[in-house]
């Protein structure tokens, strides 16, 4: 059992960003709407992320620590309509695994709930503990016990570098949530919730710059869009201020950045990007998920319809505005 966790650590935990994701979908899965992520040192000391979600029930605490105990996969076919973001009930166990972890959670607003701590995948304590509803979870020293594992990690900045820009993606995918990022007690990101998009735009990227987005919405047979676009004059060197967000999920698609480049084709100076956030709705079946899931590369079965639609739209969009 604690082999087979460590060799998912090494597909599920591959840095603290990993780590990141597998406890914020956590609490995006348990419908909170708070979620507060806190981070010293790029992550390997210590990520805690603190939830006003549903919580884990007393009996449950100690099975959410062992191997797909929670699998929500029942069917083959279930992998290509993933509901939730979490199907694998492997990622408890693997963070377990490779670092010290202690959860605090309630299901109710009784004020009574339970602490579990895990230290190199062993239970070393659950008891009941007073607490609000929700879910807390700290995970310390990361890789403490697979230092060949931590020998791979770059500098902090360039650990903490993938949490925020992940936290960014998430907050566009979740403007309903009102998330926290601190890194080594410095406030980095508060996005407001309350679910509209160009307000959490505007706590990632600025107020100037939401200030000077565009509003796309568009729907076609097959694709619903919605999103911000920015003026040229808010131009990237790189390809970063682009987020696609499909079905709810920030994903990477060749295929939507270029749409979306296309769409600015005269616009920009060589080599600069635009600023864009867009949601897309469309029939799973039209999204090839048959890649690893912890990959975010997508492909779609109406690959030329959906750029055409993109580029159309942003194209109308664009001209129409006063730039
Ligand atoms: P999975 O998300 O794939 O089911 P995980 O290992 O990530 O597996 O989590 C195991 C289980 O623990 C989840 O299915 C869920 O029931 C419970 N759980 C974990 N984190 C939270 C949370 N923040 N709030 C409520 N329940 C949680
Ligand atoms: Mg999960």
């Amino acid at each position: 059992e604690h082999v087979a966790n460590l060799i998912a650590a090494g597909e599920v935990v591959e840095r603290p960003a990993s780590v990141v994701k597998e406890l914020v979908e956590n609490a995006i899965d348990a419908d909170a709407d708070q979620v507060r992520i806190q981070i010293e040192e790029g992550g390997l000391t210590l990520i805690r992320v603190t939830d006003n979600g549903r919580g884990i029930a007393p009996e449950d605490v100690p099975t959410a620590f062992q191997r797909h105990a929670t699998s929500k996969v029942r069917d083959s076919r279930d992998l290509h309509q993933i509901r939730t973001l979490g199907f694998r009930g492997e990622a408890l166990p693997s963070i377990a695994s490779v670092a010290r972890v202690e959860l605090i959670t309630s299901t109710d607003k009784s004020g009574l709930g339970k602490i579990c701590v895990i230290e190199g995948g062993e239970v070393k304590k659950i008891e009941d503990i007073r607490t609000t509803k929700g879910t807390d979870i700290t995970v310390r020293d990361l890789f403490y016990n697979t230092p060949a594992r931590l020998k791979y990690m770059k500098t902090i900045q360039t650990e903490f570098g993938h949490i925020s820009d992940y936290i960014y993606r998430l907050a566009f995918a979740h403007p309903n949530i009102a998330f926290t990022l601190v890194h080594n007690d410095k406030l980095v990101l508060r996005t407001p919730g309350g679910g509209d998009l160009l307000q959490t735009i505007a706590a990632v990227y600025g107020t100037a710059a939401a200030r000077s987005m565009l509003r796309v919405q568009a729907e076609d047979a097959d694709f619903t869009l919605f999103g911000w676009i920015g003026k040229p004059e808010l131009t990237r060197a790189n390809r970063y201020g682009m987020t696609t967000i499909v079905n709810g999920r920030y994903v990477r698609s060749y295929a939507l950045q270029t749409a979306i480049v296309q769409a600015y084709h005269t616009l920009l100076p060589i080599n600069r990007y635009p600023l864009v956030v867009l949601q897309l709705t469309m029939d799973p079946s039209l999204v090839d998920v048959n890649v690893h899931p912890a990959k975010l590369e997508v492909r779609f079965s109406k690959e030329r319809e959906l750029m055409k639609f993109i580029e159309t739209e942003l194209g109308r969009v664009l001209r129409g505005a006063d730039l």
